[in-house]
């Protein structure tokens, strides 16, 4: 292999930036945050992922232990070595078991890395599905064990219980919602979030009317104090969800009334009909994709749910 190593070299500095999303994953450290004796929250720098400018990559989180590692979510495959590093700091012991909340890459991309490691990896099939469908990917990143809707898959070890539940088609058509039950912390993906307008990913089976399904199951589960992590930005309580909810049926209800009079995608969007939310969502108003900012995505995303009677 070492005559290979200048060419890797370069590719190595050439992988450090990357032209497509501006990621700087050489920049991208990992911050440890404590939620209960066993419980642990891995999330990425500030400022250093365009996509996710409050925090690079999507949020994991570890239960460790005596009876192995429970994580949720992989991270970017570049920055393997730095969260194989921050778990490692909480628990030198074995990885068994990964569970991925949505296929996004921001979650899944180092899927292979653990599973190399000897955890078992599991999702919903849906998610195993869209991944499977990818042109390119290392098979070792897709879920061995999969399962659909309907009963939570409960896990016990090291004194918790842990719930993986089945969310039908919100944010993606694959989500999972993970609930430490002692610990009283749920983590809930990406379906909400408080960086940005939501984001529905249709082209990945997700739909406005699972998200909103998802928030209303969320606010029924968690208890007064019960801690919800997103998969990006702050941690919440289940009353943070009320105004969210009431945002989205808000635009909903004005994106409706503008399709009956027969408006095209592109008056809806000059109509502005997130203004009245603009200043307190941060980076609403900042780029998101092909489609322009934040609120242009989520708005594109509600008028094409409608159109399509969804
Ligand atoms: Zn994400």
């Amino acid at each position: 292999m070492n005559r290979a190593t200048p060419f890797l070299a370069i590719l190595i500095a050439a992988g450090a930036v990357s032209a497509q999303t501006g990621i700087q994953y050489d920049k991208i450290e990992i911050k440890t945050d404590k939620l209960a004796p066993n419980l642990y929250m891995l999330s990425g720098s500030e400022g250093v992922d365009p996509g996710h400018p409050d925090g690079a990559g999507g949020r994991i989180g570890v239960l460790a232990g005596p009876e192995g590692i429970f994580m949720v979510d992989s991270q970017y495959l570049q920055i393997g070595d730095r969260v194989i590093a921050a778990v490692r700091r909480i628990d030198p012991g074995p990885i068994r078991f990964l569970v991925n909340t949505h296929i996004h890459g921001d979650h899944t991309a180092g899927n292979a890395t653990f599973a190399k490691l000897g955890a078992v990896l599991l999702a919903r099939e849906e998610l195993r599905a869209g991944m499977a469908r990818q042109p390119t990917g290392d098979p070792a990143r897709l879920p061995m064990i999969t399962y659909g809707m309907g009963e939570p898959v409960r896990f016990r070890m090291n004194g918790e219980t842990v719930e993986l539940i089945p969310v039908r088609a919100a944010h993606t058509g694959g989500d999972t919602i993970v609930r430490f039950v002692n610990a009283d912390v749920i983590m809930i993906g990406d379906f909400y979030r408080n960086f940005g307008y939501p984001f529905i990913d249709t082209n990945n089976g997700g739909s406005l009317k699972g998200a909103l399904d998802g928030l209303e199951l969320t606010m029924k589960i968690a208890g007064p104090t019960t801690r919800l992590i997103p998969g990006h930005g702050t941690y919440i309580n289940r009353t943070d969800i009320i105004p969210y909810r009431d945002m989205i049926l808000d635009v909903q209800k004005k994106v409706q009334q503008l399709i009956a009079q027969g408006k095209t995608l592109q008056e809806v969007l000059a109509a502005k009909v997130t203004s009245a939310y603009d200043a307190k969502v941060p980076g609403g108003l900042l780029p998101a994709g092909a489609a322009g900012t934040s609120a242009d995505r989520f708005v594109s995303m509600v008028y094409s749910q409608l159109k399509g009677g969804q």
